[in-house]
């Protein structure tokens, strides 16, 4: 089977043509990636795809009421929906400093939510 996928590793965006088994799915080769990010990207595409997760949580005792939050490292995509309805619920106390903890090991994916700055 051909997919088509536009690598969002820089800002040139290849499309990427990739092949994959007819039956299990699994990643066979990709073209039309100028560099080999564009094939690594392909390959996590198809086995396990991931994005950053950016949002806002409700923060008291600052300036501004909502606070920008940022994934630690990339999660899960089809978790993505899921964190980010997650941070709904979150209030925090001013003040907190850019990278401190804000929700540990969002929905299960064992990765830290931060605060993108300090409020
Ligand atoms: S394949 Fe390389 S050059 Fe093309 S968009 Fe991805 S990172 Fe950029």
């Amino acid at each position: 089977m051909e997919r088509r996928l536009i690598c969002i590793n820089c800002p040139r965006g290849c499309e990427l043509i990739v092949e994959t088994d007819d039956t299990s799915g699994a990643f066979i080769s990709v073209e039309g990636s100028a560099c080999i990010r564009g094939s690594s990207f392909a390959l996590a595409e198809i086995n396990r795809p991931e994005r950053m997760m950016t949002s806002v949580v409700s923060i008291k005792g600052a300036k501004n009421c909502m606070l920008p939050v940022i994934s630690r490292r990339p999660l899960p995509k089809a978790k993505i929906v899921e964190a980010v309805r997650a941070m709904r619920a979150i209030t925090v106390d001013a003040p907190v400093h850019e990278g401190d903890i804000i929700a540990r090991d969002i929905v299960g994916t064992g990765v830290d939510v931060i605060a993108a700055r300090s409020l």
